[in-house]
């Protein structure tokens, strides 16, 4: 790799994680968003001057969800840098229709919106949010050269918005149970992670550690929702399931992304991109526009599908999003075990100042914000985590990026802002039991789905899918009994 290129991808990284060590640069990478794969190393060293750099607009970076987006000042450091561009949008990103915010008019204080920001949404750091809170409103900053401000009116008191403004219902405005099962009238989406089969080596979620055996997370998810779905439907609850098969649900492929990808790379100062990244590694493979292309596809794409038909088909109160977290394994053909097994749920939350300058990004914040959907699926998630906790008997993962904060005070429970769980238009749920390459966790799951015990490494154990499956019920159904009216 020329040098050049390094020093860019160590000055954006540093610019992406605002001083994170190394340590914290590469866990972040490596757990819940989960890839040991995608990590771009960034040895965090001061700054190259930016003059010293032509300035990139975007980064390969940018096409991960849930991180941040870069906005490079074009000036040596010593002249102030630009104000940032709030024009831009996340990749593939639809841009909004700003009027929607209107109907959220007088309906949340201003108190509520400082506490909400303060408390969840915010990652605490201090620069400026791209608005101005005023004594009686919030006037945001569109990035559109037409309408540039929008402005929503804070209430005196709270007002929830009206129940016809969303497709999705409060465990307490659902119908009395009146003896029926516990889980009636509650439709409940389950959002199996990734997209498993032939795809799972392309995503980097294919695990082996002997020939002839493997587990691939997007299998697992989709075994776990499978058998999810039918213990939630035996309680009664209507049940949807975003994917139903090993293929994707975007109709897009990488090739029809390469395009955008290359894009991106040109953007982000790289004129002219290798293709192909067969017999390439690390940062070199990262600048590829296969490798690009390919994280379009899985990553952004099929996500921006699955909201879709979350949003406009299912239309469910809550979605489950089943996920199974790895510790970083290293060279896919020769992983790594992890001693770490640990447990973790979130829900949405911790913008951090640069990603809320992509106007989609920022937009869709501030309507789940005002939605309120963070009353249901904060409680919600502290119920499943309640369950998981007492059937997997996990401890909890611990968070030392800047990309994760607690939200309320239970350990287990942090918010991020990952793409399904801020573009799925209702509560979501986003579950990470489980260190996969964790040895133990490994061979259990090998042994799939089972009911009761069975000699794994030597000793009687329980099914992890099983496991799963129990305590994601009983939070579920320890929520809607203490919510719904009986
Ligand atoms: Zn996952």
């Amino acid at each position: 790799m020329k040098p050049g290129i390094k020093s860019r991808m160590r000055f954006m990284m540093n610019r992406l994680m605002r001083g994170a060590p190394p340590a914290a640069l590469l866990v972040c990478w490596m757990t819940v968003s989960g890839l040991a794969q995608t990590i771009v190393p960034a040895p965090v060293k001061p700054p190259v001057p930016a003059a010293a750099a032509p300035a990139p607009a975007l980064t390969p970076s940018q096409i991960t969800p849930g991180t941040a987006t870069l906005s490079m000042p074009a000036q040596p450091a010593a002249v102030a840098p630009a104000p940032p561009r709030l024009d831009r949008l996340s990749p593939l990103g639809i841009k909004p229709d700003w009027s929607r915010l209107q109907s959220f008019h007088q309906t949340l204080t201003r108190a509520e919106f400082e506490m909400l920001m303060r408390d969840l949404y915010s990652d605490n750091s201090a620069f400026p949010p791209p608005w101005k809170l005023e004594p009686d409103g919030l006037v945001v900053m569109t990035g559109d050269a037409t309408k540039p401000e929008a402005r929503i009116a804070f209430a005196t008191r709270p007002a929830p918005p009206p129940p016809g403004m969303r497709t999705w219902r409060r465990a307490a405005e659902l119908p009395p149970l009146k003896g029926r099962p516990p889980l009636s009238d509650v439709h409940i989406a389950i959002d199996p992670g990734h997209i498993g089969g032939s795809f799972a080596i392309m995503e980097e979620r294919h695990l082996s550690f002997a020939p002839g055996e493997a587990i691939q997370e997007g299998d697992l998810t989709l075994t776990t929702a499978q058998v999810l779905a039918e213990r939630l439907k035996s309680l009664g609850a209507y049940v949807s399931l975003v994917r139903e098969n090993a293929s994707p649900v975007t109709d897009k492929r990488p090739a029809d992304l390469a395009d955008a990808a290359r894009q991106i790379l040109i953007e982000a100062g790289f004129p002219k991109p290798v293709e192909g990244y067969a017999g390439l590694t690390g940062d070199a493979k990262i600048l590829t526009v296969q490798w690009q292309d390919e994280k379009l596809f899985y990553r952004v794409s099929e996500i921006h599908a699955r909201a879709k038909k979350v949003n406009e088909t299912i239309k469910p109160d809550v979605v489950l999003c089943l996920h199974y977290n790895a510790e970083a394994w290293g060279d896919a053909a020769k992983p790594q075990f992890s001693p770490a097994n640990h447990m973790h749920v979130l829900v949405n939350g911790c913008y951090s100042p640069v990603e809320l300058e992509q106007q989609d990004v920022r937009f869709e914040m501030l309507h789940r914000l005002f939605s309120r959907m963070h009353e249901e699926e904060l409680p919600l998630a502290v119920a499943v985590a309640g369950g998981l906790r007492a059937a997997t008997g996990l401890p909890a993962y611990v968070y030392t990026t800047p990309n994760a904060r607690h939200a309320g005070d239970n350990a287990y429970v942090y918010a991020r802002n990952l793409l399904a769980n801020r573009t799925y238009q209702c509560p979501v749920v986003y579950l990470e039991p489980y260190v996969m390459n964790n040895e133990e966790t490994y061979r259990r799951l090998l042994n799939g789905h089972f009911i009761g015990r069975t000699l794994i490494a030597g000793r009687l154990q329980t099914s992890a899918i099983e496991d799963y499956v129990r305590g994601v019920v009983n939070g579920v159904l320890a929520y809607y009994q203490k919510n719904r009216p009986q």
